[in-house]
């Protein structure tokens, strides 16, 4: 414990009259006596207590109380309770000195707060069934709840302080108990914040993917919503209505919830556009009206989807929700949904039921907020309502892509829906799940392929004698067990390898063979690979013998270009190439390190990488052969940008496909085209003729894409030949 500065308290005395003032605490006014009073026993008991972050701990009941008050709306009762929420649970006062201090009610919620701790921690209560019993039997009062959720809020937002186990752990229950509690809540900007911040510490790739993706197409939307909205916005305006039209911005978790429980793209999600009205409602015409004459308005310009009219107007939702909804089609042929709200069902929206008493007035808000909590007790404790919704919920099915289950000892873990035991096994511990050998879900014995469910409970049993099995590969889900997996059998790889270059190595030797390029262009041709590494790995894997390696040396190496019209320039060998990743490698004439893949032919011109086989080796692919699109995600370190084009003195294979009426010169025209140009050799051609249709292949050798591309537009001009294009070369050459 480190004492606070002079600076530090006086910024603590600050950050408490700003909360004052945010609150509307009157100065000299009872409330203000009660707070400063909450305040002071507060900042005693904290005194010189430090968060994880270094700063002083009342920072945290003073932001905890402004949330409350500001941000969801609650009164003065709740920012007393607010700032004492943690002293009972952390320092030396208790229950009975609250209760002393400042009454039953007070004493009562900060008691609740104090208990509800426990039942979060207390994981094995937290059976479904169980918990909604417990939240109301200690909540008298779910001013308890709004203010754990407070708490919660605050944690989150400060949670870059913690240590990265603990981030996950409490975003995980965070998104499993408290986003859905401020859903029920209706407090609405607090859960879809609780959940950003959730997706942010449990995939904060696709958090930050998404959050440039909605950066990178804001453009575009607003575009659209203005076109959209203009029409609107001048009729409104016509019948004297003030009003706000927006897009309605939705939240990263919402997208990348949709994104993973419907598998779409980003495109699709963000292409359903909304749009939001709120209007101030004219003093003499009910709200509802309003809402149906912009309603009317609106499907005057724009059809509506018959079906998709939601009227939480006349019917509010049970959380309080008031809003029009409807879908029409918009510009362009595309659905929007359109949401209208007066500014006051707005403000319940946003900040939950506990906002409506901005317009009633503050000598009234506690006695609303009695009638409300009345209300969402009455919601919680019939069965027959809708309550169910809110059970189910806690039956632990909520996240349809997530699922929570139990350890043996009651901890949930949140894993991937397609999760199965043996990525339960993994999330234990790598050591767990590299020796699981079978599981027991509900003390039931089963294989660990096994998928779970939510609320299963699970138990690993390992065994040390237990390998990994390279098929646990084909049901794992979960990228923590994917990857011990491969890692595992990378390790596995590489001592495969490695027997595979001694096995080789030796062999070389008993022959007397030397270990040059020669050699190993006809190992690369016949293990039909381009590396070093894979080669030793398929010699390793099957064994290679003398008499098969020298089988291989007598075949004639076929290289996969030829020189013509070559002298060959001495001397210029530029082995010590670096490769720097910034900028593209160039391939000309002057360079001598690299081969052509034999998978996709490539020709200079065409768009390029290279791929780094070996130090002094580069192998070059087509951008988009399938081999080089999966060594850019594999091996993207070896592999680079290759500029490619200015090639005099080498000649590589292309093929061309053609198709055309069958005419007894047509042969002769083709060949006597590819004659005449200059820069193209033909290598062989081959015609076939059926039902007065023919189809040809042609290889030639040319210098680069240009010059292939000549001779395909030449042969495109001959009479007689309907289609002629490129063909990739997937095979030896015809
Ligand atoms: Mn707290």
């Amino acid at each position: 414990m480190k004492a606070f500065t002079a600076k530090e308290k006086k910024d603590i005395i600050n950050e408490f009259n700003d909360l004052l003032k945010t609150a509307n605490v009157e100065p000299k006014s009872e409330e203000h006596k009660v707070v400063s009073k909450a305040f002071k026993i507060a900042y005693e008991a904290h005194a010189n207590m430090r968060r994880k972050s270094g700063k002083p701990y009342i920072y945290h009941p003073i932001e905890v109380a402004r949330i409350a008050s500001h941000e969801i709306g609650l009164g003065t009762k709740s920012i007393v309770a607010s700032l004492l929420h943690d002293v009972v649970e952390d320092t030396d006062i208790t229950i009975e000195d609250v209760e002393r201090q400042f009454g039953p009610k007070i004493a009562n919620i900060v008691d609740g707060l104090t208990k509800i701790s426990g039942v979060f921690l207390n994981r094995s209560n937290m059976q479904a069934e169980n918990f909604r019993k417990i939240l109301m039997t200690m909540t008298d009062d779910l001013r308890v709840i709004i203010i754990k959720l407070a708490d919660r809020l605050h944690n989150m937002r400060t949670l870059d302080s913690m240590p990265p186990n603990k981030q996950l752990k409490i975003a995980g229950e965070t998104l499993f108990i408290y986003a859905p509690l401020a859903h029920r809540m209706g407090l609405y900007s607090l859960k879809t914040e609780l959940e950003d911040l959730c997706l942010k510490y449990m995939h904060p790739q696709e958090y930050v993917e998404i959050e440039s993706l909605i950066k990178e197409t804001e453009k575009k939307r607003l575009t659209y919503i203005n076109r959209f909205a203009l029409p609107i916005t001048s009729r409104l305006n016509d019948e004297g209505f003030e009003f706000e039209i927006s897009g309605r911005p939705k939240s990263i978790y919402s997208i990348w919830n949709k994104m993973e429980t419907k598998s779409v793209t980003f495109e699709e999600v963000f292409d359903l556009f909304a749009i939001r009205i709120i209007f101030d409602p004219k003093d003499d015409i009910p709200e509802k009206i309003q809402c149906w004459n912009i309603y009317s308005i609106i499907t005057d310009m724009y059809i509506p989807k018959s079906d998709r009219i939601r009227d939480w107007v006349s019917q509010p939702k049970s959380n309080g929700y008031e809003a029009l909804h409807s879908t029409v089609m918009g510009p362009g042929g595309k659905w929007v949904e359109v949401q209208i709200r007066s500014s006051r069902m707005n403000e319940i929206a946003e900040r939950g039921y506990a906002a409506h008493w901005k317009y009633k007035g503050i000598s009234q808000h506690e006695g609303e907020l009695d009638r409300w909590i009345k209300e969402i007790r009455e919601m919680l404790e019939d069965p027959k309502s809708d309550a169910f919704e809110f059970l189910d919920e806690f039956k632990l099915n909520l996240f349809t892509s997530e699922i929570m289950v139990f350890t043996p000892k009651g901890e949930i873990l949140t894993l991937p829906a397609s999760a199965t035991a043996l990525d339960f096994a993994f999330f234990i511990h790598s050591e767990v799940g590299l020796h699981a050998v079978g599981a027991k879900v509900n003390h039931k014995l089963v294989p660990l392929n096994q998928k779970l469910k939510a609320a299963d409970q699970i138990e690993i049993i390992t065994s040390a004698k237990q390998q990994p099995d390279p098929n646990w590969l084909k049901f794992v889900t979960t990228i923590k067990a994917k990857s011990k997996l491969k890692n595992v059998s990378r390790e596995h790889r590489k001592k495969i390898t490695e027997e595979g270059k001694i096995n080789l190595e030796y062999l070389l030797m008993e022959l007397g063979m030397p270990s040059n390029s020669n050699v190993f262009r006809k190992l690369f041709n016949h293990y039909n690979t381009q590396n070093k590494e894979e080669l030793y790995f398929k010699i390793g894997d099957k064994k290679l013998d003398r008499d098969t390696l020298k089988k291989i040396m007598k075949k004639r190496s076929r290289s996969k270009y030829i020189k013509f019209w070559g002298i060959e320039k001495p001397g210029t060998t530029n082995a010590a190439q670096k490769f720097d990743k910034s900028k593209p490698l160039i391939v000309d004439d002057n360079t001598r390190n690299y081969e052509i893949a034999v998978c996709c032919h490539p020709i200079p011109g065409d768009d390029v990488i290279g791929y780094k086989a070996s130090d002094d080796d580069i192998v070059i692919h087509t951008s988009s052969c399938p081999k080089a699109i999966e060594l850019n995600s594999r091996e993207s370190q070896h592999v680079v940008k290759v500029e490619w084009t200015s090639q005099k003195l080498l000649a590589f294979l292309g093929r061309i496909t053609l198709k055309g009426i069958d005419d007894v010169g047509i042969v002769s025209d083709v060949t006597s085209i590819i004659s005449k140009e200059l820069n193209v050799n033909m290598r062989s051609i081959n015609f076939e003729s059926h039902d007065g249709i023919f189809e040809g292949l042609i290889d030639v050798y040319v210098h680069n894409s240009n010059d292939l591309n000549n001779l395909i537009m030449n042969i495109g001009n001959i009479k007689g030949v309907s289609t002629v294009s490129r063909q990739e070369i997937k095979e030896e050459p015809i």
